[in-house]
């Protein structure tokens, strides 16, 4: 979901606290994808099958490739709340959230606000 669709469909506050609980998701599916690899390793040691260790090692690669995935994907979720966060603030008034959507760009990710208190208007980018 871009900035514009956010704040047009659920407002400022909501779509930030949407972006950061889905990115602490990742990080959950991280932590749970850690445990999995350390559970394969550790499935590793008593095995003497060649077959057993080639389906511990494929999980432990299966594991470790979505983990980094999913930390990677919590990292670029938590840097995009973060950065419109510190736009979110009116330069006039300084009220933080409270504004409307006026206009975006094509990507959705550029919009022009106004604040709900004192009517300014300011540009966000993310
Ligand atoms: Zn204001």
């Amino acid at each position: 979901m871009t900035l514009a669709e956010g704040i047009r469909r659920h407002g400022f506050r909501k779509w930030y606290e949407r972006q950061l609980l889905k990115s602490h998701a990742h990080l959950v599916f991280t932590f749970l994808c850690l445990v999995g690899v350390f559970a394969a390793l550790e499935s590793m040691r008593g095995t003497l099958g060649w077959s057993e260790r080639v389906e511990a090692i494929g999980t432990t690669v299966l594991c470790a490739a979505a983990g980094v995935w999913a930390l990677r994907r919590y990292l670029q979720l938590l840097q995009r709340a973060e950065l419109a966060a510190h736009q979110a603030e009116c330069p006039q008034c300084k009220a933080y959230g409270r504004l409307d959507l006026l206009q975006s760009d094509a990507t959705g990710e550029r919009v022009t606000v106004r604040c709900r208190g004192c009517s300014h208007g300011w540009r966000m980018e993310i």
